[in-house]
C-alpha cells in the first residue's frame, strides 16, 4: 500500500487525508492540537458559545492513518523531515500548508486551550469597547463590520476603495445587523506616505 504523508491538516490537508484513508498509508503531520475551522472566526468573536466549536479534535479523523503532532521543516521527493527530528518517508506527498493571517482570523497559538483564550479575551474586549476601527475594507473587515453592528456604537472601516466593499454579499447577508451596516462607516486611506514617497501601515493605538 502506497505511503502518502500529508503536510498540513487544514481544510484542503484533512480532506485529502480522509480520502485516501481507506486506499492508503496516510499520515497526516500538523503542528496543533485541533483542526480551526477559520471560516468560523469572526463570528467566534462576537458568539459566546462558537470558539470552542471551531475546534476539532484529530483524533477521530482517521480510521486506518495517523495523526503526527508536528511541523515539516524540509521535504524531499521520498520524504519529510520534522521539527521533532524524525523523519518519514512517502511514496507521495501532498503539501497542504496553506496560508498564515494574523489574530483572530486565524488561531496563531498550536493549543485549543490558549487559542481559545485568545478568542476570549478579545471578545470581552471588543464587547467592552464603544468604538472599534477596522482597518481594510476587504471581505474579512466587511464581514467583521457587519457581525460588530449589534453591540458597537460606531464601526470605522478605513480603506482607500470604498466600492470593493459596497458590493460584500457577506456584510449585506447578515442576519444580526439591525441596520444597513453601512450607516456608519466611514473610509480614508489606509497608508500614511512617507517623506521619501513609500507607504507604510497606518498603526493605531486601539485602548
Ligand atoms: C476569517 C476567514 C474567513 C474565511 N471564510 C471563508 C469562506 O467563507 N469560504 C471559503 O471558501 N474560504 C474562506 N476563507 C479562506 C479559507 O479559510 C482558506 O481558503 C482555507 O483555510 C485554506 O485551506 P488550506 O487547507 O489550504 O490551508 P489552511 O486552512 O491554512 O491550513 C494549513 C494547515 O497547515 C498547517 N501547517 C502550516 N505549516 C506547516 C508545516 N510546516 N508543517 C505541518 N503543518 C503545517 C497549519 O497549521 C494549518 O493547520 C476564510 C479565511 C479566513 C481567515
Amino acid at each position: 500500500m502506497a505511503r502518502v504523508v500529508v503536510v498540513g491538516g487544514g481544510y484542503g490537508g484533512v480532506t485529502v487525508a480522509k480520502a485516501l484513508d481507506d486506499v492508503a498509508d496516510v499520515v497526516l503531520v500538523e503542528p496543533k492540537d485541533a483542526f480551526h475551522h477559520n471560516v468560523a472566526a469572526l463570528r467566534a468573536l462576537v458568539a459566546p458559545d462558537w470558539p470552542a466549536r471551531m475546534f476539532l479534535p484529530y483524533d477521530r479523523l482517521l480510521t486506518r492513518g495517523t495523526v503526527v503532532r508536528d511541523r515539516a521543516v524540509r521535504v524531499a521527493p521520498d520524504g519529510v523531515l520534522l521539527a521533532s527530528g524524525t523523519r518519514l518517508t512517502a511514496d507521495y506527498i501532498v503539501l497542504a500548508t496553506g496560508s498564515s493571517y494574523s489574530f483572530p482570523a486565524k488561531a496563531d497559538r498550536l493549543s485549543t486551550v490558549e487559542s481559545l483564550s485568545r478568542y476570549e479575551a478579545a471578545r470581552s474586549s471588543l464587547g467592552a469597547a464603544s468604538r472599534v476601527l477596522l482597518l481594510g475594507a476587504g471581505a474579512i473587515a466587511a464581514s467583521r463590520a457587519a457581525k460588530r453592528q449589534p453591540i458597537a456604537k460606531a464601526t470605522q472601516l478605513k480603506e482607500k476603495n470604498f466600492s470593493t466593499c459596497t458590493r460584500s454579499p457577506t456584510a449585506r447577508g447578515s442576519s444580526h445587523a439591525s441596520h444597513s451596516p453601512w450607516d456608519d462607516v466611514a473610509f480614508s486611506s489606509t497608508y500614511i506616505p512617507k517623506a521619501d514617497g513609500s507607504k507604510r501601515p497606518l498603526s493605531i493605538p486601539t485602548r
